[in-house]
């Protein structure tokens, strides 16, 4: 097998297996393959984040899914990977395990009518191949479809297949929230949204920190995101911690040229800050 067919760490290609929904991707992070569940096959995402790496990105929901071809795709890939030859042949040494399976896709995966249908259908099929306890199930979503008792339901399932949600909170601000990801939320309903998540399932705070036009976000926008996060602890609701990042991949939106990575220290000075609070942040670059 050429090198050409082993799966490249940064090889986040939906395409690559072929398949419409399922997708493999090699985290060197998290040491193992994820198997990304895309639902959002049209590219569509309630949000417009000026970061956003899907291509083509419109506005809109998840299309109908077609349960029968996911559970297929599902089955077909999870049997290759624990029992085929996918794994020795396109998956480098040392990160040959199944770590996780994500839905994570080209859009937002909560807007998908079949949202907890396709979270049974995850359970079933853990159950099934008798995937190890240790392979967790994630859901990266910008939660603001959180409020909705379907996808209450779909995470407190989630919940019990080892699950665990990344909340999108990159500002802590309406007018932040406003420039980066195009949304007019009101902070009390991202609040509502927060509390709703972290009541159902363990739920990390997924937080993208960058610079806009050279200029790195506030003191104002540390406040924000201090308050918001402290408030919450101070109610009795506590997240997993923060996974703070900076820009792993070019932006995909008209703002692309705008954008650029923070150095680690900056990071790292704002995480400093979080983690005053008693919170664990994992700090990515
Ligand atoms: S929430 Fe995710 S998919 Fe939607 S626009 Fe933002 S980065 Fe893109």
């Amino acid at each position: 097998m050429s090198d050409d067919n082993i799966l490249n760490v940064t090889n986040h290609d939906r395409d690559s297996a072929a398949l419409r929904y399922v997708y493999p991707v090699v985290s060197r992070r998290s040491g193992g393959v994820s198997v990304g569940i895309n639902l959002n096959t049209n590219n569509a995402c309630n949000w417009r984040c000026i970061y956003c790496q899907v291509p083509g990105l419109i506005r809109g929901t998840a299309p109908t899914i077609d349960l029968a071809v996911l559970e297929n795709e599902l089955r077909v890939f999870l049997s290759e990977l624990l029992h085929g030859d996918f794994m020795r042949n396109r998956v480098p040494q040392g990160l040959q395990r199944i770590n996780d399976i994500a839905l994570s896709g080209n859009g937002e995966p909560t807007s998908a009518g079949e949202f907890v249908q396709v979270i049974a259908l995850i359970a079933r099929m853990r159950n099934e191949l008798a995937l190890p306890d240790a392979v967790k199930t994630l859901l990266i979503t910008n939660g603001s479809l959180l409020y909705r008792n379907l996808v209450q339901q779909g995470l407190r399932d989630m919940a019990k297949i080892n699950g665990e949600v990344w909340f999108k909170l990159d500002r802590a601000s309406e007018a932040g929230m406003k420039r980066v990801n195009d949304t007019h939320m009101s902070l009390n309903k991202v609040r509502d949204n927060l509390i709703a998540a972290i009541e159902c399932c363990p739920t990390w705070l997924q937080t993208c920190w960058f610079a806009l036009d050279s200029e790195p976000p506030s003191l104002q926008d540390e406040d924000d995101y201090l308050e918001l996060v402290g408030a919450l602890l101070r109610d009795g609701h506590q997240p997993q911690g923060v996974l703070l990042y900076s820009l792993a991949r070019p932006s995909l939106q008209a703002e692309a040229p705008r954008l650029s990575a923070l150095p680690l220290e900056h990071l790292q000075g704002f995480a400093e800050r979080i983690s005053k609070l008693g919170l664990p942040v994992k700090v990515t670059p």
